[in-house]
């Protein structure tokens, strides 16, 4: 089929990829000419396992094309996605002013009929105003063209994209038109021979289950560090409660792991797009709006941990471990480190910082800073250090050689924000051992 893809971010490039891969002619339009021309010189501007190689083949085999041109890429598309930005507004609404400029410029090119589908996170009612957007465009140059608005909300992880794009747990589809379920069936065809994964849906079912799984996570995560706080007051390890909890198989082992918070580029906002549209529409979202109060606190713990054991961090020197919001990915957005440096910052400490792979990140967030070190390895940021900090559970991070960090840190103690380490491993290399919910009060 010929697809075209509107937004070439995590969502849109890892599509485009994908369904390129299995045979499709996929152009990928962004305005962002920066990043088209990176793109169009072999390049992948986001880290994310296993893309480079499958943008590499594709553009070589002439199936994946990237342009800035809208109108190249309207003109022939069967199915055109929508996977824009759909950033925060100030009232915490999605801001869906990338989605109906798309809306808008598709209106203004369409040439034949095709199906439009929404791949980006949007509120409830969104697929009415993209469908009247492309009406009133192609109304101001009289054209009368068939088109379909199906919703096809994306649940890919960062830093599991690829394998989650080519073996997705489901597909859920929004429409009310057969013969848009049937083109897009079509199309996900080749990812669904093991079983059927499509779910065919009402079109703003599909538009809330999007917001419902990824506040569904985010409780998650914020009931298990609401556990942890309990746990650290009353003197109970949360790690010894999360197996037990997770043996119920109505509960189960995933994602109930405590940490420094969520963060990221949709759990944050979707949840806060949730309260949103639930108080729009008479709707009092208790539970959400807790759900956003403890992950808040909790991005304020790692910072609280340290001063409960050096005091005053004017002058102190951290050293921090992972900077990207979950690992295998570069990506910053929300990111808890983001909380830990800029408290760290205000408070007159240093950072030495370690990332895999998002030290690019951090210097476009920041620039280049007298208090900021970014450092070749996550050995060379304990030098001249009093604390070590791991916010970001990169898989080398997990086995340290505590002896070495104990040498090498100023002050013996380590923090340890996702409680990847074994306290009493760390202690008998004489390190003073934090980490979150592990029986220890502040
Ligand atoms: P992103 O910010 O990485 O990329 C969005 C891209 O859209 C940018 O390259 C931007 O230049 C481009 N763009 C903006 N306006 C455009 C226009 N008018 N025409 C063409 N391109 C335009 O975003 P993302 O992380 O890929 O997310 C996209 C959507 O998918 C969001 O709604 C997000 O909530 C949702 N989503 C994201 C993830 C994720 O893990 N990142 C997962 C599921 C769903």
């Amino acid at each position: 089929m010929r697809v075209t893809i509107f937004g070439t971010g995590y969502v849109g490039l890892v599509t485009g990829a994908c369904l390129a891969e299995v045979g499709n002619e996929v152009t990928c339009v962004d305005v962002d000419a920066g990043k088209i021309a990176r793109l169009e010189a072999g390049e992948v501007p986001i880290f994310e396992p296993g893309l480079e190689v499958l943008v590499r083949d594709n553009r070589a085999a002439g199936r994946l094309r990237f342009t800035t041109s809208a109108a190249a890429g309207i003109a022939g598309a069967q199915l055109i996605f929508i996977a824009v930005g759909t950033p925060p507004d100030e009232d915490g609404s999605a801001d869906l002013s990338h989605v109906l400029a798309v809306a808008h410029t598709i209106g203004a090119e369409l040439a034949e009929p095709v199906v439009v589908v929404n791949k980006s996170t949007v509120p409830v009612g969104t697929a009415d105003r993209v469908r009247a957007t492309i009406t009133a465009a192609l109304a101001e140059r009289g054209a009368a063209i068939a088109f379909d608005v199906a919703s096809n909300p994306e649940f890919l992880k960062e830093g599991d994209a690829v394998k989650d794009c080519m073996r997705p747990d489901r597909i859920i589809i929004g429409s009310d038109s057969a013969q848009a379920v049937a083109r897009l069936r079509a199309l996900y065809a080749p990812f669904n021979r093991n079983h059927d994964r499509i779910v065919v849906m009402d079109v703003r079912s599909a538009e809330l289950t999007k917001y419902a799984a990824n506040a569904m996570l985010a409780t998650k995560i914020s009931f298990m560090n609401e556990i942890a706080a309990i746990a650290e007051q009353v003197g109970a390890d949360v790690e010894q409660v999360r197996l037990g909890i997770g043996s119920d198989p109505r509960i189960g082992y995933h994602f109930i792991y405590p940490g420094a918070g969520y963060g990221g580029s949709c759990f944050p906002k979707d949840v806060k797009a949730l309260e949103h549209t639930a108080r729009s529409h008479g709707a009092e979202p208790r539970l959400l709006a807790a759900v956003e109060a403890v992950n808040a606190a909790q991005k304020q713990r790692l910072f609280a941990l340290l001063q409960q054991h050096l005091g005053d961090l004017a002058g102190r020197t951290i050293a921090v471990w992972g900077l990207a919001f979950k690992p295998n990915t570069d990506d910053m957005r929300e990111a808890p480190s983001r909380t830990l440096l800029e408290r760290l910052w205000s408070a007159g400490a240093r950072v030495n910082a370690y990332d895999p792979e998002a030290a690019h990140e951090v210097r476009r967030l920041y620039g280049e800073r007298s208090d900021l070190a970014l450092c070749p390895d996550a050995y060379a940021a304990l030098d001249g250090a009093d604390a070590l900090v791991v916010v970001t559970e990169w898989k080398a991070f997990r086995s340290p050689d505590f002896e070495r960090i104990r040498r090498t840190l100023r002050t013996s103690v380590v923090v340890d924000g996702r409680n990847i380490f074994d306290p009493a491993a760390v202690e008998a290399a004489g390190l003073a051992y934090y980490g979150i919910g592990r029986g220890r009060s502040v």
